[in-house]
């Protein structure tokens, strides 16, 4: 697979697409009422699997395909062409999956990669804590040493899916005497068991995709460190920073789509309100598909660039904020165009959609946190102390 012509590998995986993908699960957005697009983004997971597509970047010996960039930037592209949804457990597949490769244990490769990969057991990232997000070096859950593992105290906030998660890779103190950065470290956390309570909390958008995790004297056993005691500052550096590989390409590349859209709502709406036509949207229109179009050619640099092995710089904090913030303003402008439109049942996908992307700004590295980390690469001082 990874000598075959990128060209053939990317019509054959397209034609696999055409066969696979319902139509009930195109073009979903984040505004798709959760009891359909959680089924549909973890059936879609199985599917890719099932269809050996899935774990693009990973080691055969990990049931993943071991794909060049070049293949791998084919299957998204391909997924975004046909709207496919972004599997469920993309936190794990391309996250945590490859903090694992890179640090872990040859038993812990065995043991939890396969079934990540299959989607049959998902995963959820424990970094936040109410005192603890973007100084997330503040963060106050403790491990404790307890026979051959840990007792785990504290807790975690704005965990995604930790309802329906299996498993959750979670940031730690295990030295409360040794200086911030170096007093943490990476466990994985089992969720089924007495002392992890999870409580939904109810987004903007009116769905519950994260929570609040109490940890009360949790078990991690000896097996469950990643890396080593005192190493789990490096390893969470290394997981935000595939964060923003191809799953955030993925993201990215569907703005166009979503851009496809607003102009099909502008061209509906017309028909029946000619005042609400394109003339009047013109300027920001063009303004959007210009955003658009940047930003694919920033994700195609960070491609590029990833693939010949140069540094990356603040480029990846650069394409982060102007995919969030142009997102945002894509959707607001879908907002403008429905106008007294907003209320009726078939547009509340976008309005959800739009509530939602009100955190696109927040997660993965506020706006603030990534204009701090440009100005930092351009030698300027940033907007607060860090
Ligand atoms: C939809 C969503 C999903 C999430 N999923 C997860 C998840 O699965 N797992 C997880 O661990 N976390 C998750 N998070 C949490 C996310 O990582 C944090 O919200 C984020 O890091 C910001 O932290 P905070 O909320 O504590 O805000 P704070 O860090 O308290 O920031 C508050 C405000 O102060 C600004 N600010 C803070 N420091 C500086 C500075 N040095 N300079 C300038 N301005 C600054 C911020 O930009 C922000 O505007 C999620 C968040 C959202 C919105």
């Amino acid at each position: 697979m990874a000598n075959e012509d990128v060209a053939a590998f990317r019509a054959r995986f397209r034609e696999w697409v055409a066969g696979a993908l319902p139509e009930t699960w195109r073009d979903l957005t984040r505004g798709t009422p959760e009891e359909v697009l959680l089924p549909a983004r973890r059936a879609w997971g199985e599917r890719l699997h099932a269809g050996g597509w899935a774990g693009a970047g990973w080691p055969p010996a990990y049931g993943g395909l071991g794909l060049t960039v070049e293949h791998q930037v084919a299957l998204v592209e391909e997924q975004v062409r046909a709207g496919a949804p972004e599997p469920l457990n993309s936190n794990g597949v391309e996250i945590f999956g490859p903090v694992l490769i890179r640090y872990g244990s040859e038993a812990q490769k065995l043991r939890y990669l396969p079934p990540m990969l299959a989607h049959r057991e998902l995963w959820c990232q424990g970094f936040s804590e109410p005192q603890a997000g973007s100084d997330l070096a503040g963060l106050r859950t403790r491990a404790i040493p307890d026979g051959d593992g840990w007792l785990v105290r504290g807790q975690k906030v704005w965990t995604t899916y930790a309802h329906c998660a299996d498993h959750c890779y979670l940031l730690v103190r295990t030295d409360p005497d040794a200086p911030r950065h170096a007093g943490i470290s990476m466990m994985i956390l089992d969720m089924d068991q007495p002392g992890v309570s999870v409580r939904p909390l109810r987004n903007i958008a009116g769905s519950s995709e994260f929570n609040e995790v109490f940890l009360d004297d949790a078990r991690i056993e000896a097996g469950q460190l990643v890396g080593d005691l005192g190493q789990g500052w490096e390893l969470a550096a290394y997981a935000l920073s595939v964060e923003r590989g191809l799953s955030f390409a993925e993201r990215a590349l569907k703005v166009a789509r979503e851009f496809e859209r607003l102009l099909d709502m502008v061209d509906g709406l017309a028909s029946e309100d000619p005042g609400r036509g394109a003339e009047r949207f013109a300027e920001r229109l063009v303004d959007a598909f210009v955003r658009t179009r940047t930003l694919h050619a920033l994700v195609v640099e960070i491609i590029d660039r990833s693939a010949r092995g140069e540094p990356l710089g603040s480029l990846p904090s650069v394409a982060k904020l102007h995919w969030s913030e142009s997102h945002q303003e894509l959707l607001r402008l879908g907002l403008d165009v429905l106008g007294q439109r907003v209320g009726d049942p078939e547009h509340q996908d976008w309005v959800r959609a739009f509530l939602f992307s009100r955190g696109e700004t927040i997660y993965g590295g506020t706006s603030e946190i990534q204009r701090n980390v440009i100005a930092k690469g351009l030698g300027l001082p940033s907007g607060r102390a860090a």
